[in-house]
């Protein structure tokens, strides 16, 4: 087993950690998930959006995706980076995508609808992200916009899937009679 391996355990704290020190809580994010899926779910509670919120930020892409963005983001609030890219992350410069493609990698593994998502929360920014985004003091936010985006639409796309699971689950029994019909027709 290779020695320097670092536990889960660990990792999990820092990437709270690291969300937590950038001013950003568990119900800024869910209230994002609240208001995309809402629509859909009219039974939606913010109980409901804040456990899938937990639940997406114990994956250890969304961690990895999250230090990465947030260690470079404060890098260059600290004015840490080489040039170019000191100047590149610190002004958000509109052709720079790294921050985005980072952030939809994370979303991949929640399906289609994390994508459409995360398309949407990118172009029409609402909540923290918005706040974020607006944010004109000389803290550097380029990766952590994209990532509040990432979170928030794996969070969405986890519960649409839970609640429909939720409402149609079968019993073994029924699985099996339809397993049957199938098989025989
Ligand atoms: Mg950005």
């Amino acid at each position: 087993m290779d020695s320097k391996r670092v536990h889960s355990k660990d990792v999990t704290a820092a990437a709270l950690k690291a969300l937590a020190d950038r001013g950003v809580t568990i119900d800024d994010i869910a209230r994002i998930v609240f208001e995309m899926q809402f629509p859909y779910n009219p039974n939606l509670t913010m109980d409901n959006c804040v456990e899938s919120v937990q639940r997406v930020l114990v994956k250890r892409e969304i961690q990895h995706a999250l230090l990465v963005g947030v260690e470079l983001d404060r890098l260059a609030e600290e004015k840490k980076l080489s040039e170019p890219l000191q100047s590149i992350i610190e002004n958000d410069e509109g052709l720079f995508g790294v921050d985005e493609t980072i952030a939809f990698g994370a979303v991949l593994g929640y399906g289609s609808i994390a994508v459409t998502t995360f398309g949407h929360l990118d172009r029409n920014k609402i909540g923290k992200i918005r706040e974020l985004d607006m944010d004109k003091s000389d803290k550097v936010h380029t990766f952590l916009d994209d990532m509040i985006a990432s979170i928030a639409a794996s969070a969405a796309s986890r519960l649409a899937h839970r609640l429909r699971d939720e409402e149609e689950r079968l019993t073994g029994e029924e699985l099996n009679i339809i397993l049957n019909e199938e098989m025989i027709g």
